[in-house]
């Protein structure tokens, strides 16, 4: 039996939230120790890191001849027919385009957004995001290929969401303090094809003058190099109060690859859209791996992310840190809570 829960609902994230500050994250890294951490002073990220470009400001750097930057193809070996994108737009629609990608290489990143958006649908309704044609529904996996086990999300008009649901473990209501979860069961994908997207924006932000350094980094995103030195947590952030209206990405330099006896990642790329906040390093820099050294510890220092948010008293500030360096395809169920204004519900109590 098919039931309809119609919802309309104020979207405010109430959870998701972990940990802050000096604690390890137990993640190996090959056998550099590191920590990461969040200084008590929002501002002392801008201490260790600038802003190297944005995609606010963007403009393409062209490049001698018909080169593809990704996958160094000439235009008698590759073609350059497609329009390509800085930022994808499956987080908002926009004009931001790049000159240097090759057709095959826009084929083989746009495999990538599709893993990214699976990772991402949830927050793209219901912060309604529209993409390049419309705000995407999710439709959650089915359980063994059985159709009556699907669980549907829409955008509507006004902010408003409209959920069918068929199996009824997928929520959960608190209609005395109007909250709301739903969990969320996302189709397969592949982590490690998440952090590509990512990366892709990364390197693309990068000014060309800094491609000798990160050559690797160009090799492992087009499958010509098998394996690579990178950290491959994502930091995401769920801001409370605020959204993005448009997508936008920055991408920051270490100023200082070294001090004392800490190495810090050379770049690091910051994802802006709906209410979420992601953070990526992007794999070490040849200029980085000169400086390794036995007594050097490797700092992961986090962007003051929850600072977008309106900060009361004191609070927790909260990370997921998402381990993206997964290379076969995973399914997950991911519950997100949230608070509501109204909702007319058309569903039997559990
Ligand atoms: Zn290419």
């Amino acid at each position: 039996m098919f039931q309809i829960l119609k919802l309309c609902i104020i979207i405010q994230i109430l959870s998701i939230i972990q940990i802050t500050k000096k604690k390890p994250l137990g993640l190996t890294f090959q056998s550099i120790p590191y920590i990461y951490y969040m200084e008590p002073n929002i501002l002392a990220f801008w201490e260790k890191y600038e802003l190297l470009s944005s995609s606010e400001n963007y403009s393409a750097e062209k490049i001698k001849g018909k080169i593809c930057r990704y996958c160094e193809k000439n235009e008698n070996e590759t073609t350059f027919k497609q329009i390509t994108h800085l930022i994808p737009e499956l987080i908002g629609e926009n004009d931001i385009h790049t000159f240097d990608e090759c057709d095959s290489c826009n084929n083989l990143f746009s495999g990538y957004e599709s893993n990214f958006a699976v990772f991402i649908r949830p927050y793209l309704i219901l912060g309604g995001i529209k993409g390049k044609t419309k705000i995407p529904a999710f439709h959650s996996r089915t359980e063994k290929g059985n159709e009556e086990t699907r669980t549907i999300f829409k955008h509507r008009e006004g902010n408003r969401k409209e959920l069918h649901l068929q199996d009824l473990d997928d929520y959960t209501i608190d209609e005395e303090t109007k909250t709301f979860s739903i969990t969320f069961r996302k189709s397969s994908f592949t982590p490690l094809k998440v952090y590509k997207a990512l990366l892709k924006i990364g390197l693309s932000l990068l000014p060309v003058k800094y491609d000798e350094f990160n050559r690797h980094s160009f090799e492992w995103i087009t499958n010509r190099k098998e394996d690579l030195n990178f950290i491959p947590s994502a930091f995401i952030t769920t801001l409370k109060g605020k959204k993005f209206t448009k997508a936008y990405a920055e991408l920051y330099r270490a100023k200082k690859l070294v001090i004392e006896n800490e190495m810090f990642p050379e770049h690091i790329l910051i994802l802006h859209f709906a209410n979420q906040v992601f953070q990526i390093f992007l794999p070490f820099s040849d200029e980085l791996k000169k400086e390794d050294a036995p007594n050097r510890n490797l700092s992961l220092l986090l962007f003051p992310s929850y600072a977008y948010d309106e900060i009361i008293g004191e609070q927790i500030n909260g990370f997921r840190s998402y381990d993206l360096g997964v290379s076969t395809p995973i399914t997950e169920n991911h519950k997100i809570s949230f608070s509501y204004e109204q909702a007319d519900i058309q569903i039997p109590h559990k």
